[in-house]
């Protein structure tokens, strides 16, 4: 059995493993896709101390310095099942899709999380060509440039509020006949001059010239109305969704689906511990979701020191 298994190979599972591997534990990743969202990543400038990088060359650097370790890397292979273990000190099992069963002593959950899409003709095809899901990651390359918010919940009323200090001009587009964001946001919002708000509205298709996103069309559903709004930029915030559904019966999850940690990364399981997008942790950013994986690791080892021997 594994002293440590991560689930999960996005940048939370890498620096768990590495942290679990430099303690000189057993220590085994099963992922279904190593580098994770990073894997859909063109630039990277938030990456502090790295000025700029690239998704898929960070992802490539996720791996070898995993690699450097005695680690057991299990890529693309997707967890189905989790039985915690009976008793404290157990082990527990993931089960893969495969059919083999894993067993550990710790388990560390770094699934992520996926935006959702707006699943429209235009979306994928300009995906990092102007379809963006980070304000965070990718407001700045909007800068003096018009943008289009999909989505009226929190998300997308902070991210409206974050861009317009950045970009020339924000339309926010809300599928309801109200935004569903708090009172305050919705304040803040209607006080800046460069902000546009169409309710009522749902987007149909992004159009490009072939490299970049060149307008958005929504439909007016008062009227039944098609319109064209010119924009360089669309942040879509509908929603994150956690990969998490396999986990609904064995450790808590809040009500949107994310992993309920505490500051130490641990589950309402003993033994069982989670890391990143999947987890509660407020920003989903890789620096926060590095710091994660690590701590979850170090809580692993702690928690595994304290064990019987078997
Ligand atoms: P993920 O990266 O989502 O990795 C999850 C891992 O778990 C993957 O290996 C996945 O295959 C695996 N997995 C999922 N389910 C299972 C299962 N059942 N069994 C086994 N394995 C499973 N952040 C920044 O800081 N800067 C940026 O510039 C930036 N740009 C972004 C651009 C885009 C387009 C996107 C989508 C995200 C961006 N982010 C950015 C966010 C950042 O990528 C995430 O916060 C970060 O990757 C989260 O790391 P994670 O390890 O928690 O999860």
């Amino acid at each position: 059995p594994f002293d440590v298994l991560v689930v999960g190979g996005g940048p939370a599972g890498a620096a768990a493993a590495i942290y679990a591997a430099r303690k000189g534990i057993r220590t085994g990743v099963a992922a279904e896709r190593f580098g994770g969202q990073v894997l859909d990543t063109m630039g990277i400038e938030n990456f502090i101390s790295v000025s700029h990088t690239e998704g898929p060359k960070l992802a490539a650097q996720l791996e070898q310095h995993v690699r450097d370790y005695d680690v057991d890397i299990m890529n693309l292979q997707r967890a189905d099942k989790l039985v915690p273990a009976r008793s404290e000190g157990g082990l527990h099992e993931v089960h893969l899709e495969n059919g083999a069963t894993l067993k550990a002593r710790t388990v560390i959950l770094s699934t992520g999380a996926r935006w959702r899409q707006m699943n429209v003709p235009g979306e994928d095809e300009y995906r990092n060509k102007g379809v963006a899901y980070c304000p965070h990651c990718d407001g700045p390359l909007f800068k003096g440039k018009r943008v289009a918010v999909i989505g009226g919940g929190n998300s997308g009323v902070e991210a409206a509020i974050d861009l317009a200090g950045i970009v020339a001009h924000v339309t926010l587009i809300e599928f309801d006949s109200d935004l569903r964001a708090d009172a305050v946001l919705q304040r803040k919002l209607a006080s800046l001059t460069n902000v546009r708000i169409i309710t009522s509205a749902l987007t149909t298709e992004v159009k490009g010239d072939g490299e970049k996103v060149s307008s958005l069309v929504y439909k007016d559903r008062n009227h039944d109305t098609l319109h064209e709004v010119e924009l360089e930029g669309i942040f879509v915030q509908i929603g994150l969704v956690p990969n998490t559904e396999w986990l609904k019966d064995v450790v808590a999850l809040s009500p949107r689906g994310e992993i309920e940690i505490d500051h130490r990364g641990e589950t309402s399981r003993p033994g069982i511990f989670a890391a990143g997008d999947c987890t509660t942790v407020p920003y989903k950013q890789i620096v926060v979701a590095m710091g994660e994986g690590t701590k979850a690791s170090l809580s692993a080892f702690d928690y595994m020191i304290r064990l019987e021997p078997v």
